[in-house]
């Protein structure tokens, strides 16, 4: 036998057994059995278990108070957690036996709204995919901001493409078989849900539409069922209204430079590359004012236009700004102040904006006018565009006249709503002051009726509105007051005066409550309406961000505008990496120059050890992805063409001592490089062979050159760098492939790093260099140069080891420690027996065995 309670758990529960049920029972979310155990470990929060069942089974109970239910859920998210919140749906105070309960939200990965679980600078993304043969569509939605966007693409890359979104979540119908992305979690969902008539017949209902025609989805079937799984998972989930989510269109993947995500993090775009705690790309360029524009920066960094036009007017805008500074100083002083209007569509539109957040909307609106005022004395499309935002003055109108100016916290501590809303409300707000005003005044009066000058009214829970009188004034007490508690040094008394205005307030405070909350519920969802315009101008704010955060950026780094060219092209002057300008102190980060076009369009780089090869060649990649994403650069000038996109192959030091299964991510890369690289694309290859033996690391390597020199259509623009020195010769060999080395320079005994790249090879036998200044004893490093002129020479190494004399040589060396196999030759040597012109010979060999 169970309670009704547990009986009403246990119904509940069955309906979410993959979830946590986070259960409602007054100010306490609790959980039970497996949950209970699940959750006690992962909050560390205590374990209990009560008694519950009449046959004496004990219950394992784990909770915690409501109000910390933002942060445990976000720990719970964290952990992997799928969690379902139970709230009591009536009023506990007039319900009639257990009071009833229901699951009004899912909370999963991918589904987060508001809460600390979600960073205010970084998007959650949701996906949903659905493939049928070679065709797939991928639906992805922010779910904090109602944002949708989905996009058709051929089966083989929807992998990548995933990867590339790094969604928190993703769907996929029931048995799909799929490697999860790195921290996304995997949904399956009935495969009845993946069905074009019922996704068309969901999408239609939640977006309200009548058809799908203008959405530009139709044309992809794949993309349509997508969106109805999704939609179908969302309506589950959120039993709350979706009214904030708001398709925004079809995406191509090939109107975007396409960084995979391997590649941004090798490159350190967005986020560090594993391991490293460095500085990113993103968090260095970033000077936007808001979270929405640092979000925008970051997607569109990601994933840079291709069209020159859409560049271009980038550029002309952020010109705009930096000509007029203190438009652009306003214009930031005003974003700066603006909320997060995306997010705040996205709350909206699950009903669950607090007074403060309809507030913060209407302040925001406020200061359009004064924005769009400063933007219309600017030129540049994009600002012209941004002058003529929806500032929504009727909104905000409307807001202003039902909220108050600065509400609290919370709706039920009271006082949200403005006086002159409702009669009604204004009625009762007298009543209740009224109220207080005559017991204030009460107590001036009993002082003078009593004569008790320390008399005094006050509140608390237990007995409501009493009067307290000292323990030496008990004498003067009337006969009216009746005793209700005795303290140490006090006793409390009411009257049945007293207690009737108290009534009359305590029940206009419940009124109040009641209507304000009533009130306040039209009132949202009246604003709930326009969600997608308020989300539409909070687009625009955030892309006005980020060309403002461009502009302040070329401005206070001195950054020059990009050159677009037609043809396949890529020379930059002075430039200088990104990150490395900023992080190192000033004037420390070497410019250089490179140079790419058709007949020059493969680079071999070579150069010692930490002489700045790979810098180099990341340093590329940035400056042509900061371009493109609309930005100006540390550079003194710089020409491109748009790029389709990126491949790197980029061996991080750690990866190469893991070995075999590294080498085999080597080769993936190489081969999307060799099969899916156009004339539009940019290749930066560090070291590729590294993880396997010299010669087959060298061997590939070389054909790899040649195929990406010689393939008519696989024929990007190439920065190979190499620790191969034999590799040097492809540039002779080949036409349009160059070398080029990052230069040293060697004073007396040290080798000075230059981080200057200049054209030619660099000299093969710095290792050895290194190595002897670094204290390797001097017959090895004469070996090393041995093995090294016979290796040149083509000779074969074993053969060169069981020659007799070398091994001789080799034992000499040995024994002598640290005297030169010279001085023993010279001991052999008599020279009495010599001609001048044996001297003379024996003076030249052992002149040349010397180096
Ligand atoms: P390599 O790949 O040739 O071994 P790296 O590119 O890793 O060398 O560079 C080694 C270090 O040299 C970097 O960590 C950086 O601190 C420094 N460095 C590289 N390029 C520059 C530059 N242009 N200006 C200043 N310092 C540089
Ligand atoms: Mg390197």
């Amino acid at each position: 036998m169970t309670t009704p309670m547990m009986k009403q758990y246990l119904d509940i529960k069955a309906r979410y057994p993959t979830e946590i049920l986070l259960f409602r029972m007054g100010d306490f979310y609790e959980t039970f059995y497996d949950d209970a155990k699940k959750i006690s470990k992962i909050l560390n929060i205590t374990l209990t278990s009560r008694s519950k069942s009449k046959s004496g089974e004990r219950i394992p109970l784990a909770g915690f108070p409501w109000h910390a239910l933002d942060g445990y859920l976000a720990r719970l998210v964290k952990a992997g957690c799928r969690i379902a919140i139970c709230e009591q749906t009536e009023d506990p105070k007039t319900a009639i036996g257990i009071v009833k309960r229901d699951v009004i939200e899912v909370i999963t990965p991918g589904t987060l709204v508001s809460g600390s679980a979600l960073s205010e600078r970084s998007s959650v993304l949701l996906c949903s995919a659905y493939s049928d043969g070679n065709t797939s569509g991928l639906v992805l939605c922010d779910i904090s901001t109602g944002e949708i966007t989905a996009t058709a693409l051929e089966s083989k890359v929807l992998a990548v493409e995933i990867a590339r979104m790094s969604p928190s979540e993703l769907l996929v119908p029931e048995g799909t078989k799929m490697m999860p992305p790195q921290g996304c979690e995997i949904t399956e969902l009935e495969r009845w849900k993946y069905d074009i008539d019922t996704a068309v017949q969901k999408i239609k209902e939640v977006l309200q539409l009548a058809s799908l025609e203008g959405l530009g989805i139709n044309k992809s079937h794949e993309a349509t069922i997508a969106l109805g799984a999704l939609l179908y998972y969302l309506s589950d989930m959120k039993r709350s209204v979706l009214s904030h989510l708001s398709f925004r269109g079809m995406y191509f993947r090939e109107d975007c430079l396409i960084i995979d995500k391997g590649s941004a993090r090798a490159l350190g775009l967005v986020e560090a590359r594993s391991g490293e705690e460095s500085a990113v790309l993103a968090d260095i360029t970033d000077r936007t004012m808001t979270p929405a524009g640092a979000r925008e920066w970051r997607k569109r960094l990601s994933a840079p236009p291709r069209d020159p036009e859409v560049i271009t007017s980038r550029y002309d805008a952020i010109d705009s700004l930096i000509s007029i500074p203190s438009s652009m100083d306003d214009i930031r002083g005003i974003l700066d102040n603006t909320a997060d209007l995306q997010r705040q569509a996205g709350k909206l539109g699950t009903l669950r904006s607090a007074p403060r957040d309809l507030r913060a909307i209407a302040d925001t609106l406020a200061l359009l006018p004064e924005l769009t005022e400063n933007l219309n004395g600017l030129n540049g499309d994009i600002l012209q565009t941004a002058g003529k935002m929806d500032t929504l003055a009727p909104l905000r109108e409307y807001i202003d006249s039902m909220i108050v100016d600065s509400p609290p916290l919370k709706l039920s501590d009271g006082g949200v709503i403005r006086d002159g809303v409702s009669e009604e409300l204004d009625e009762l707000w007298e009543i209740k002051q009224g109220g207080r005003k005559w017991i204030k005044s009460r107590e001036k009066n009993e002082r003078e009726v009593t004569g008790i000058p320390n008399l005094t009214i006050g509140y608390n829970k237990v007995f409501g509105y009493h009067i307290s009188v000292s323990k030496s004034h008990l004498d003067k007490v009337p006969e009216h007051y009746i005793r209700k508690q005795t303290l140490v040094n006090a006793e409390r008394f009411i009257t049945p005066e007293l207690k009737e205005v108290e009534a009359k307030v305590l029940r206009a405070g419940e009124e109040i409550e009641k209507l304000e909350a009533s009130l306040y519920s039209d009132i949202r969802e009246e604003i709930a309406k326009q969600c997608d315009r308020i989300s539409e101008t909070g687009r625009v704010l955030a892309e006005l961000d980020v060309i403002c955060s461009l502009a302040y950026l070329a401005k206070e780094m001195g950054y020059v505008r990009p050159e677009l060219s037609l043809k396949s092209s890529l020379k930059i002057k002075a430039g200088k990496h990104p990150v490395l300008d900023q992080i190192l102190p000033q004037g420390e980060c070497v410019p250089n120059d490179l140079m790419l076009d058709l007949t020059r369009r493969i680079l071999l780089v070579t150069g010692p050890n930490m002489a700045g090869k790979s810098t180099y060649l990341r340093q590329t990649a940035l400056l042509v992805i900061m371009a493109q994403a609309g930005s100006f650069v540390p550079a003194e000038s710089m020409i491109f063409s748009p790029v389709d996109r990126i491949f790197t192959r980029i061996g991080s030091s750690d990866r190469i001592t893991r070995g075999q299964s590294t080498f085999l991510v080597e080769m993936a890369e190489a081969a999307s490089l060799l099969n899916a690289s156009t004339s539009s694309s940019l290749a930066i290859l560090d070291e590729v062979g590294r993880g396997t033996s010299t010669y087959d690391g060298l061997s590939l390597a070389w054909a790899m050159v040649e195929y990406l020199h010689n393939n008519a259509q696989h024929n990007p623009m190439v920065l190979f760098a190499t620790h191969y020195h034999e590799l040097t010769e492809l540039g002779k060999l080949l036409p349009a492939v160059e070398n080029v080395n990052v230069r040293v320079e060697e004073t007396g005994n040290r080798v000075v790093f230059l981080y200057d790249v200049e054209d030619g090879c660099a000299d093969d036998s710095y290792g050895i260099h290194v190595a002897s200044m670094a204290g390797v004893p001097k017959q090895v490093v004469r070996r090393a140069k041995k093995v090294l002129a016979d290796l040149e020479a083509g000779k074969h190494l074993m053969h060169d080891v069981t020659d007799c004399n070398q091994l001789e040589l080799m034992i000499a060396e040995t024994e002598s420690d640290d005297e030169h196999p010279i001085l023993d030759n010279l001991r052999k040597i008599d020279p009495n027996e010599l001609t001048p012109k044996q001297a003379l010979e024996i003076l030249y060999e052992l002149r040349d065995k010397l180096d």
